[in-house]
């Protein structure tokens, strides 16, 4: 059996412009090292931001 969440970090993705978190990921550790950043929808800005991980 596979061990289970040793490398996976569970991150936040927060919109860079209202400051929201409106996503959750988890990324695994060993294969990103660099910050997400991703084009989502934000509820509360009401278009796409970006969103950024969040530690
Ligand atoms: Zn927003």
């Amino acid at each position: 059996m596979a061990k289970k969440g040793e490398n996976r970090e569970g991150i936040d993705l927060q919109c860079t412009e209202c400051k929201e978190i409106n996503y959750r990921s988890v990324k695994n550790k060993k294969n990103t090292t660099e910050r997400l950043e991703i084009k989502k929808y934000c509820p509360k800005c009401k278009k796409s931001t970006v969103h950024k991980e969040k530690k």
